[in-house]
């Protein structure tokens, strides 16, 4: 199915149009970082409460069919769901010039790494908080930080695009950004600093905890010459990304919270129960499973219920600056996928 030039663009009561959908495949991650579901134990969903396979490519043929391009996997951890190579395949199969994307910790990726050249996934992000293997092991509770490594060079040796995700701590992030520049004199990378977003009921965000995208753009300024890059084709998504004098990859900040960018907002979220959320930030939700799985509820008919979500997309900074506890959102990005 070709995704180019499908009907009247998805667009809300903002104006603002959408084309990119990004899918948590599953619930389940095998990492525990503090940020994100921290140590405490989450009942995970059954089976049969995942969005299937199929339904997840039906979905997919149904946004397209709405002017979606480009389509993130992500959880839980991606790779944590069995035979995850499966829906990579049945994806790229379906659609040939799906913009497609992952986004993983990278611990599971390896048995992964044929599969995700056959189906030419065009980009993998790699969530990577630290390259020192104490922060690492402090942070996710897992000592895989040479596993997550190999998989990098790997991937960057084959020649696929990688860009690696690090949330911002003070503290933590501020005390290793060294190790970051030198990661871009290392590989030809992006790798990008997300400010820590107050996301479920858990969160141990604190003020005292952010780090915010200037404050580390300010300290990588002194260490290094930083060329801000133009998002000409919006191909850095919500990130202002920079070169590095000499290196071969790039910085970027993604200022979440310090400086949002909910004017472009171009993306829908579908949690791995099946429910669509428009924003981040937003708990609302609209249930979708239950309709995949009627048999009397056409494509048309799903595609109408999305249509109407979206019209309520809200922008998710006044939900931020509205909010009357720490946590923006009660489910943390475990659930939503981030
Ligand atoms: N397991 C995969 C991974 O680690 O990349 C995919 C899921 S993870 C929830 C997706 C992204 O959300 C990661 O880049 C993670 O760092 C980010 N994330 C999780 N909690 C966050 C928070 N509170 N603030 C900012 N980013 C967060």
């Amino acid at each position: 199915m070709n995704v180019q030039g499908k009907s009247r663009p998805l667009a809300d009561s903002y104006s603002r149009t959408v084309s990119y959908l990004r899918f948590s495949v599953t619930d389940r991650c095998n990492l525990h970082c503090v940020y994100c579901r921290g140590l405490k134990d989450v009942p995970v969903l059954r089976h049969n409460e995942l969005l299937s396979y199929e339904e997840i490519i039906r979905l997919v043929r149904i946004a397209v069919g709405l002017g979606i391009n480009k389509v993130r996997l992500t959880g839980g951890e991606p790779f944590a769901r069995r035979d995850c190579d499966a829906l990579i395949v049945g994806l790229r199969e379906e659609f040939p010039d799906l913009n497609l994307r992952i986004t993983t910790n990278g611990t599971l990726l390896q048995p992964h790494m044929d599969t995700l050249f056959k189906a030419r996934v065009n980009a993998v992000n790699i969530s990577l908080d630290s390259f020192n293997a104490q922060t690492f092991q402090r942070i996710t509770g897992s000592d895989s930080l040479e596993t997550v490594l190999a998989v990098l060079d790997e991937l960057v040796a084959r020649g696929m695009r990688v860009k690696i995700n690090a949330v911002a701590m003070k503290g933590v992030t501020d005390r290793e950004l060294e190790d970051f520049l030198k990661a871009t004199a290392r590989w030809p990378i992006d790798v990008r600093f997300i400010e820590f977003m107050p996301m479920g009921a858990q969160t141990i965000w604190e003020r005292d905890s952010f780090l915010s995208a200037g404050e580390i753009l300010q300290t990588l300024g002194s260490m290094s010459r930083l060329t801000p890059v133009e998002n000409t084709h919006r191909d850095h998504g919500p990130a202002r990304m920079f070169t590095v004098e000499g290196h071969k990859g790039r910085i970027g900040v993604i200022s979440a919270l310090s400086n949002h960018f909910c004017d472009s907002c171009n993306r829908l979220r579908i949690t791995s129960d099946g429910n669509l959320r428009t924003c981040l930030f937003a708990d609302a939700m609209t249930p979708l499973r239950d309709l995949l799985r009627n048999p009397d509820v056409s494509d048309a008919e799903v595609a109408q219920v999305i249509r109407k979500a979206l019209a309520n997309k809200p922008i998710g900074a006044e939900l931020l600056r509205q909010r009357r506890q720490a946590a923006v959102a009660a489910m943390s990005m475990d659930s939503i996928g981030g």
